[in-house]
């Protein structure tokens, strides 16, 4: 179990808790609004959703890729059940805001 002890900056999004963040294509759920950590993202194809975790999805094999943020370990994730690709997730621990998964235009909330 990783300890996020930063504290979290989105809680004025709170009171609509129950939004989930879902695949543009399939609408499989993939993240609960809890668990995003920012909007505001900047990826290599546009503004990113930033999330603390996810679920429905697969991970490709880990590479080091220059982002916007620097030098990281970094695996593209795709949708479990239509095989979009949906962002890449960090692999190691220089990541921003204690984050671990990024997804950016094909996800919708
Ligand atoms: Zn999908």
């Amino acid at each position: 179990m990783v300890r996020i002890s930063k504290p979290k900056t989105f809680q004025a999004y709170l009171d609509d808790c129950h939004r989930r963040y879902s695949c543009a294509h399939c609408r499989a759920h993939l993240a609960n609004h809890d668990d995003l950590i920012s909007k505001s993202f900047q990826g290599s194809q546009g503004r990113a959703y930033l999330f603390n975790s996810v679920v429905n999805v697969g991970c490709g094999p880990a590479e080091e890729r220059v982002l916007l943020t620097g030098l990281h370990a970094v695996a593209d994730i795709h949708c479990e059940n239509c095989k979009t690709t949906l962002g890449w997730k960090y692999k190691k621990k220089r990541r921003p805001r204690g984050a671990r998964y990024l997804a950016y235009s094909h996800t919708t909330g």
